[in-house]
Parts: C-alpha cells; structure tokens; sequence
C-alpha cells in the first residue's frame, strides 16, 4: 500500500504527489455512485488510474438519476424531481458538456409560484411579485422592508434563524406571501427553529434593494441570470451519471452495483478497507489504499470501526434530513402548463412543487399526445405524508391535480407511482453547526479519506457543487491541493453571475 496523506496534511512520500497532497498510487475505493462519486472515478479513470465504485442500489445516480416506466402507451422518464444544470464555474460546464455530448438540449426556463390561486413568477421578479400583491400590500412590504433596514442599522440584530435572513434580505410582507409557507413545507419546521445559513447559502448578496435596482440599472458589471436557461441531457438528468458510468467502464474500473458499505475499517489514523453486503447477501472486505465517500455523513460516522469516539456518535444522532418523495404521473394530455417549475405554496395541498418533463425534452414521454408530471413531497421518516402508502399518494396527488388545481381530468391520468427518497436534504436546523464540526473533525484525522458530495458532506449542495467535490478529491489524488470545504461557499446569489463581457455560459453554447 502507498503511503499518502490528507489534503492539507504534511506530504508523505509518493511517487506522483507533491508536497501535501494525497497521492492516487493504489487503489481508490469510492463509496456512492451518485454524481459526486462517478465524478471521482470518472476523472481519476481519464488520469489512468484504478478506482473502484460500491453502490448499494441497483442503479448509478443516486438523487439525480432518471427513472423509465414502461406502459403500453410506451416510455415515460422521470428525474427524482426535476434537475437542470447550471453553474458558473466552466470548468464543471465543461465536464458535463463533455460527458453529456451530443445528447445535450438547452431548455428554456420559466417557474412560477402559485399561490392563493394566483401566479408569481420564480425566482422572483420584483415588478411582476409586486403586481401580484397588489398597490396596497406593495406599499405596505416597501415601507415594512425600509423599516426593517433602518432598525437594523440603529441596533444591528445577527441573523440567526432562516426567518431572520429572509426579513433581512426581504422585509417582513415579501417573507410572509413568498418565503414562509413554502420553507416551512420543505423543512417541516417553523423558519424560526431553521438555520439563516440556508438562506445566505442559496441567496447570498440578493435582497429587495438589489432586486430593485437590478431592474431598474443593471449595477456593478452586467448581472446574467442563470434562470432563463440551462443544459440538460435529452434523455433525463440520469444520462449524467450513466454516462459517466459508461466512461469509467470504458477505462477498466468498476462499478459494483448492489454492494452496500457496512463498515469502515480502520487501523488507527488510516482506513484498510470497506465491509460491503452485496445484493445476494454475502459479506467481503474491498481493500484499498485511497477512499472517498459520499454516502450520508451521519451514517459514516456510525460505521467506523474501531468506532469513533462517543461525542462523535452522539453528534451524528443530533443532524438531521429531510426526505422526498415523487409522485410521478403520466397523462393522456398534450401539456398541462408551460412552466419548469411550479412551486405550491397553498397549505392544503400537500406537496410543494411539481415540474412537466416534456417541456425539459420531448423524449421523456412516448409521443407528442402523452405528458407527466412529477409531483414533490417534501417528508420525514414517520410523518403523516411518508406513512401514506403509494396508492394514497398517487390519489391525493390526482385530486389536488383536478379538485384545487384543475390541471387535469380523471379520464387523463393513465398511470402513476412514488418514488422515495430518504434523505434528500440535510436539514440545516439551529444548532447543526457544532455537531456537523464534531463529526467533521473526527473524520478529518482519517488521513486517506476524504467526503464528497450532498449527504456526503452534509451540505445542501446541487448537482454542480457535489460533482465539484468528487472532481477536487479526485484531483487531490492526481498531486493538486484543494479544499473541499471551499466548495458552494459562494458570495454571489447561484443564479445569477456579474460579468464584464460575454457570459461564458453563453458564449460556450
Ligand atoms: C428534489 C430534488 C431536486 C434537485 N434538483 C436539482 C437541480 O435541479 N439541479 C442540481 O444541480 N441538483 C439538484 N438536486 C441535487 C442533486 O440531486 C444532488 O446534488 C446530487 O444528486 C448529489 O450527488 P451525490 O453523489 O453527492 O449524492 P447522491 O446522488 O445522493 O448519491 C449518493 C449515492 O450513495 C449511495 N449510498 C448510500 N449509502 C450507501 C452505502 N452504505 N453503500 C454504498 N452506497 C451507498 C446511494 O444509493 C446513492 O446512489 C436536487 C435534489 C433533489 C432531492
């Protein structure tokens, strides 16, 4: 076995690496095959080196993979809700470009909210939200935010809750109608027992004043919206995965499908190997020299062994996740609406967004008569939502659909199931700071072995940031140092970019 070193730890002697990195001699082992994790064996794969994937379900693409339904009308595709590309680092533009090839398609995005009855577009559009509400209540969130801004000034207040980042940035009105109900179906908590962190993660540098001016001068270097389109692979978002999959094959590295990871052992500071339980049962040890894991960080920790120290098992019990599941519906109907997304913020009905895949790519349904929806529910493990069996859900789906909505008809529907998806979203409760450090800190001091990922890394990452770790890992391998922690600590809101000339994403096409 080589003898490699963490990242940011003293350099241990390697062959390929430089001073401080870890080194790729021997065997990577990669734990999830998510984006994340075939990022890493995609990219170390290219370099020439042996990398091994074990993935407990039978399928690559964790969260982002797409799902095919056969029917006798013929195939629909279903994302576990809807995912487009969109970065602005052109470096991950450019691998998903080259892995997506000439499957690539550009989509037009517009997403609206719904809401009372009435529609919004998403993300907001302050002329058009301000519309919507009314003279009055307008008046009433621009008075209420400059109030909110001039107290704050006087006796600045930290910003701790999700609540408190959403005032700050909006006013108290524009919270209430657009941010409130919505966080607090994702989350299932009030926004007040919620982390601000989530707020500044995803809306960082937006605001009502920024919102305002943006539309009336464009300031400080033309502001491109990531929104109005992204990239996204014809055949669903899974294409990513298997493509990349296909790639690491083509290199001689393995996936091991149906091999899921039950121990991690170790010998004091270094990991030896993995304890797997394929699909038939049976229990092996994989040895290897590196390791990267992304599966979730809660349940790394548990699994060490020997184990990790008790405040770093007490620590994993206090994070928690939040779940999805998709009702995915297929229709007898030319299209339901034009949107992307349609984000519900009414509290009787019960899931939170759905989008049409049809009008990401046609080939998601089997002819041009044809349309489906995928419908979200976001849920925790024993709540009224996830103790709901499958044909409830597929119900209740269908009369929110027809009775509050009036979507569709009965007669239209001519098929439907849910998908699961447990932890889905790390829940960024008040008070996840420390035992997320714990954790973190425990899992640092295992020298060749680093975390990638969403779940990963306990971080709300998309597709773009959990690719971004698995490549840095990766690249850790290869003699580059890197952070992974830098990784989705942006300044700037991640849908829009500030450029002097021509925007990349453009430009690129
Ligand atoms: C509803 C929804 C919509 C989203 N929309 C977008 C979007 O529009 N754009 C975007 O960029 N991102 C989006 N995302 C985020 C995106 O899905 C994630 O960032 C991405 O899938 C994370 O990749 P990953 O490899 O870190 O993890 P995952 O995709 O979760 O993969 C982890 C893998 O590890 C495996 N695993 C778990 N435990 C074990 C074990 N013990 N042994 C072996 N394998 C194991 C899992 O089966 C899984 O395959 C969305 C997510 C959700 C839930």
């Amino acid at each position: 076995m080589t003898d490699v070193s963490r990242n940011g730890h003293p350099a241990t002697s390697n062959g390929r690496a430089t001073d401080g990195a870890i080194g790729a001699q021997g065997k990577t082992v990669i734990m999830g095959a998510g984006p994340g994790g075939l990022c890493s064996a995609y990219v170390l794969s290219k370099a020439g080196y042996p990398a091994v994937v074990l993935e407990k379900a039978p399928f690559v693409g964790g969260l982002a993979r797409t799902i095919r339904r056969q029917t006798e009308h013929g195939e629909f595709k279903f994302d576990i809700g809807g995912h487009r590309w969109f970065t602005k680092n052109d470096e991950l533009n450019d691998l998903f470009r080259e892995v997506i090839g000439e499957e690539l398609l550009w989509v037009n995005r517009t997403s609206r909210i719904y809401f009372d009855g009435k529609y919004v577009d998403y993300p907001l559009k302050i002329s058009n939200a301000l519309k919507a509400m009314g003279t009055g209540t307008s008046a009433l969130a621009m008075a209420d935010y400059a109030r909110t801004r001039a107290s704050r000034k006087v006796s600045p207040k930290p910003v701790v809750s999700m609540e408190d980042a959403y005032i700050d940035q909006f006013g108290p009105t524009l919270y209430k109608m657009f941010f409130q109900r919505y966080s607090e179906k994702v989350w299932g908590l009030p926004c007040d027992q919620m982390s601000g962190d989530w707020v500044s993660q995803r809306s960082k540098g937006m605001s009502l004043v920024t919102a305002v001016k943006d539309a009336i001068v464009p300031s400080k270097g033309k502001v491109v919206s990531l929104i109005d389109e992204f990239m996204y692979p014809a055949g669903g978002f899974g294409r990513f995965s298997e493509r990349m999959a296909d790639a690491i094959g083509a290199k001689g590295n393995e996936i091991q499908l149906g091999t899921g990871v039950e121990k991690v052992l170790r010998e004091g500071n270094r990991v030896t190997g993995l304890q797997v339980r394929r699909a038939d049962g049976t229990v092996d040890v994989v040895e290897g020299d590196n390791f990267i894991s992304s599966i979730p960080l809660t349940m790394l920790a548990k699994i060490v062994e020997p184990a990790a120290p008790a405040e770093v098992l007490a620590a994993a019990d206090k994070l928690t996740f939040r779940n999805i599941i998709t009702v995915n519906l297929m229709l007898k109907k030319r299209q339901v609406t034009t949107d992307t997304w349609l984000y519900v913020h009414d509290r009787n009905i019960l899931f939170g967004r759905f989008h049409e895949p049809k009008n990401w790519s046609p080939e998601m349904v089997p002819g041009d008569e044809y349309t489906s929806l995928v419908v979200e529910y976001f849920c925790s493990f024993g709540d009224h939502i996830w103790s709901m069996s499958d044909e409830e859900l597929v119900e209740q789906t269908t009369r929110h659909l027809i009775d509050d909505m009036g979507f569709i008809t009965r007669d239209e529907v001519i098929g439907g199931f849910a998908i699961r998806a447990p932890r889905a979203y790390p829940s960024y409760v008040i008070g996840y700071e420390k035992p997320l450090e714990a954790i973190k800190a425990f899992v640092d001091t295992l020298e060749n072995l680093q975390i990638i990922g969403r779940y990963g890394t306990f971080r709300y990452n998309n597709t773009d940031h959990s690719i971004e770790t698995g490549l840095l890992a990766a690249k850790n391998l290869l003699g580059e140092r890197h952070d992974l922690d830098q990784v989705n600590a942006d300044k700037e809101y991640h849908e829009i970019k500030r450029v002097a000339a021509e925007p990349a994403v453009t430009a690129a096409r």
